[in-house]
């Protein structure tokens, strides 16, 4: 019974950040989804900034992924830059206005609202308990976990920075914060 009530409660969340969402998007006159995509852009480090990563992360084909694609670029949200050392991979970073779009979207504004009324230690035990099942959930079900890069089994802290032990190239600091879509968890985790 108690995961079915979780599972009213998330859909429940879900309901209403959804409907903000469609307020905010229509805001900025874009899409849900094209919000979504610049968010994920917004979050996501050099390996993940693809249009095949951005269709993995949105669930998408990568056919009516280039649409959105297409439309964020028209409108100067962000900007293809090739990849300095393969010619054939192109980057998609966010512009100023893409960011400006971003910091003004996220958090949902439901969520905001709530902010100061729900004790620090509360949010961090919710993030965690969340953090958790959506783990659990990707691994049973063999998804894709695209997860902050400091928590990725193949992320190295070494003497002077970072280091990823996949694609054998030095991390910033900075790298480490981002989503990867190579990331995975330690196997005990
Ligand atoms: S350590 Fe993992 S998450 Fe970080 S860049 Fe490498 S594969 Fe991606």
């Amino acid at each position: 019974m108690s995961m079915l009530e979780i599972h009213q409660f998330l859909e429940r969340l879900g309901n209403l950040i959804r409907s903000q969402a469609r307020r905010t998007s229509d805001a900025f006159d874009l899409q849900p989804v094209q919000l979504n995509a610049l968010y994920y852009l917004s979050i996501c480090n050099r390996y993940s900034d693809t249009l095949l990563a951005v269709s993995e992360y949105l669930g998408q084909t990568k056919g009516t992924t280039s649409q959105t694609i297409k439309l964020l670029e028209q409108r100067e949200l962000i900007a293809k830059k090739p990849d300095p050392i393969d010619g054939r991979v192109v980057h998609l970073k966010l512009t100023a206005a893409g960011k400006k779009v971003v910091q003004q979207s996220w958090p949902s504004p439901v969520l905001k609202a709530v902010e100061d009324t729900f004790p620090i230690e509360h949010q961090d035990a919710l993030r965690d308990h969340l953090k958790h099942l959506l783990h659990t959930c990707q691994t049973v079900n063999e998804q894709k976990t695209f997860a902050v890069c400091h928590s990725c089994r193949h992320n190295e802290k070494r003497a002077k920075g970072y280091f990823c032990r996949l694609t054998q190239e030095p991390l910033s600091a900075e790298d480490v914060t981002l989503i990867c879509r190579e990331h995975e968890f330690p196997k005990s985790a």
